[in-house]
């Protein structure tokens, strides 16, 4: 038994139709979704705002390299083409922590880092994780706790988006 968490973003074409194509796709993996949230670019800032949520995901069987194949499948589905690093994408899917039978999976395989090794400096990352888990932690370390800790130009970045209506239906 594997609870991944997953942070999915977007900022190209229909932003939210392409987030919900891995709500679609996890099904009755799916425990819990965060608000979407509106995130200034990171890194390239010349392109438009990312959508940006944080799901719960568990799985009988899956391991964290099934977690990262399902990422990579729902990825591919929305025709994700990457013209730069950090530039627009139609979905980019990231494991941000996977726990097998309760215990974090901790690892630094470059083809799947664990936890993932930026979630900690990305309030578009902590924000809604802390939505949807308040107790979670990161090597030890209160996600509540890792958000104090960032630029109040990190953390003004991240607006929750006001109408959330059409993403919780
Ligand atoms: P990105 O451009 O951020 O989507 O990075 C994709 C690459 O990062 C892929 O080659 C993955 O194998 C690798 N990767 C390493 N750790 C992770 C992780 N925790 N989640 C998703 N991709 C990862």
């Amino acid at each position: 038994m594997t609870l991944a968490v997953l942070s999915i973003g977007s900022n190209v074409g229909d932003r939210l139709a392409n987030l919900r194509t891995v709500t679609d796709a996890l099904g009755s993996r799916l425990r819990a979704r965060s608000p979407v949230y509106v995130t200034a670019p990171w890194g390239v800032t010349d392109q438009a705002d990312f959508y940006n949520a944080v799901l719960l995901a568990e799985d009988g069987s899956w391991d964290e390299w099934k977690w990262l194949e399902f990422a990579q499948r729902c990825e591919r589905a929305a025709q994700r083409t990457r013209e730069r690093h950090w530039g627009p994408r139609t979905l980019d899917v990231d494991i941000i922590n996977c726990a097998k039978d309760g215990e974090p999976v901790v690892q630094r395989d470059p083809r799947l880092t664990l936890p993932h090794p930026h979630a900690h400096e990305r309030a578009f990352v902590l924000v809604p994780w802390l939505d949807v888990d308040p107790h979670a932690a990161l090597h030890g370390t209160p996600i509540a706790e890792l958000l104090t800790v960032l630029s109040a130009t990190e953390r003004e970045g991240v607006q929750r988006r006001p109408d959330q209506t059409e993403w919780l239906r």
